[in-house]
C-alpha cells in the first residue's frame, strides 16, 4: 500500500478511511503494520505480560445472546455454580502464584441475592490476600448502584464488551427484548466509568454480517470512548445457538484469525498506553495465537484457574481450549509461552492500564 508508513505514524488521528484500508490488507502485506505496532507496543507498555487469573465461576445466565454457548435457552448445557468455597481458594492459588490480579467471570444475573454475594466474595478475597489481589468483575449489565456497592467492596476493574459498535448488527445478534438493548448496554459502560472502574470492553470479529466499516468504527468507539482496557477476539460459532444457522455466511477461520491480529494491532496504535488482552478464543484457532497476539501488540494474558471439572461446562464456542487442564498446566506452559515471545511476566504487578493512570493522575 503506498504511504503505509504515513498513514501509521497518524496513530490516534487515523481516519475511518485508513482504519478500513488498513483491516484490508492481505496477509503478505500485513508485517509492515505488525512491525509497527509491535514498536509502537514496546515504547509504550514495554514488554511485560500481566497475568489476570480467570474464574468463570458459574455458567448460569439470564440473558439469551443468540452467539453464546451457554444462553439461557441452551438445554444442552449442564449448569453449574462453584461454591463460595471454590471461588475464594481459586482466588488464594492466583495469589499464591503471584499473579496479583483475577477476573470472575459470569453468565449475567440480576438479583439482589447476586449482587450481596459478589459483594461479599469480593471483601473475602481482599481479606484472605491483605488488599494484594487487584479483582476484575465481568458479569454483564448491572444498576448503577451495583456496580458503585462493588467497586466499594474492592473491585477496581471491569471488562464489559460492547459486542459490537454498530447498533443494528448488534441488535441482529440478540433477541429483541428489553433484556438486549444496545442503549442499555452503553449505559452501563458510561455507569462503570463513572463509578471510577478501569474500564474495559472489546467486541467480536467475524460475526456475521459485520463488515470491515463496522469493524473501523469499533477501534473509533473504543478511541473516542477513552476505553482503559479491551479483550477482543474472534467470533466462533457454537453448533447449539441461533447464529450457528448462519455460519454460511462467515469468514473462515484462519481470515477471522488474521483479522482480529489487525484489530489488536490497529487498537496498539491508536490508545499506546491501554492494557489489551490476548483473548483465549485465539487460542482455539491457532495452539499459538495468544502468543501471536502478544507479539504484535496484546499485553494482558488470562490463564484460566477455573477448577478443572467445571472448564467443560463454560463453552461460550466449540473447541474451547484447556479445558482439560488442571490450572498449574496453564500457568506453567503460559510462562514459558509468553517468555517465547520476547516478554516476560509481571509476576507480582497489578499492572494497571498506564492509559488510566494518566487520565486519574495516579
Ligand atoms: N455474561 C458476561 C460475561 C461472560 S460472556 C457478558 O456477557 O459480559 C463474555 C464474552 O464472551 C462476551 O462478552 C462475548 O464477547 C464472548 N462470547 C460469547 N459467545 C462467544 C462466541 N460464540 N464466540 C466468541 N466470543 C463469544
Ligand atoms: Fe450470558 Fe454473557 Fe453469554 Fe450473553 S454472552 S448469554 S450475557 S454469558
Amino acid at each position: 500500500m503506498q504511504g503505509m508508513e504515513q498513514i501509521l505514524q497518524k496513530g490516534a488521528a487515523m481516519s475511518h478511511n485508513d482504519l478500513v484500508r488498513l483491516l484490508a490488507l492481505p496477509k503478505d502485506e500485513s508485517k509492515v503494520l505488525f512491525d509497527y505496532s509491535r514498536k509502537v507496543k514496546e515504547e509504550a507498555v514495554g514488554s511485560r505480560v500481566y497475568f489476570r487469573g480467570l474464574i468463570e465461576f458459574s455458567n448460569i445466565c439470564a440473558k439469551d445472546c443468540l452467539y453464546c454457548g451457554i444462553r439461557r435457552s441452551n438445554i444442552h448445557t449442564a449448569r453449574y455454580n462453584l461454591t463460595d468455597e471454590e471461588i475464594l481458594q481459586a482466588a488464594r492459588y492466583a495469589w499464591e502464584q503471584n499473579y496479583a490480579s483475577i477476573v470472575l467471570q459470569a453468565g449475567e444475573l440480576f438479583s439482589e441475592a447476586f449482587s450481596k454475594r459478589i459483594e461479599g466474595l469480593l471483601r473475602k478475597i481482599h481479606q484472605q490476600t491483605q488488599g494484594n489481589l487487584r479483582v476484575t468483575l465481568s458479569l454483564g449489565e448491572q444498576s448503577e448502584d451495583t456496580y458503585q456497592r462493588w467497586f466499594d467492596a474492592g473491585a477496581h476493574r471491569y471488562l464489559l464488551r460492547i459486542e459490537t459498535s454498530n447498533p443494528e448488527l448488534y441488535h441482529r445478534i440478540h433477541p429483541s427484548d428489553a433484556l438486549h438493548s444496545y442503549a442499555i448496554r452503553l449505559k452501563a459502560l458510561e455507569s462503570l466509568r463513572k463509578v471510577g472502574y478501569q474500564t474495559g470492553t472489546g467486541v467480536m470479529i467475524g460475526l456475521p454480517f459485520q463488515t470491515l466499516e463496522d469493524l473501523a468504527n469499533d477501534l473509533i468507539f473504543m478511541r473516542d470512548f477513552g476505553i482503559d482496557m479491551v479483550g477482543m477476539g474472534p467470533y466462533l460459532e457454537h453448533e447449539h445457538t441461533p447464529l450457528y444457522d448462519e455460519r454460511g455466511r462467515l469468514w473462515p477461520m484462519m481470515d477471522r484469525f488474521d483479522m482480529a491480529l489487525k484489530m489488536i494491532a490497529l487498537l496498539r496504535i491508536s490508545m499506546p498506553k491501554i492494557n489489551i488482552a490476548a483473548a483465549t478464543a485465539l487460542q482455539a484457532i491457532d495452539k499459538m495465537g495468544r502468543e501471536k497476539a502478544i507479539r504484535i501488540g496484546a499485553n494482558v494474558i488470562m490463564p484460566n484457574i477455573t477448577p478443572g471439572s467445571y472448564r467443560n461446562s463454560y463453552k461460550l464456542y466449540d473447541n474451547k481450549p484447556c479445558t482439560d487442564e488442571n490450572a498449574e498446566d496453564c500457568t506453567n506452559c503460559l510462562q514459558a509461552r509468553v517468555g517465547m515471545t520476547g516478554n516476560s511476566i509481571g509476576f507480582g504487578e497489578w499492572g494497571d492500564s498506564g492509559y488510566y493512570r494518566e487520565r486519574n493522575l495516579i
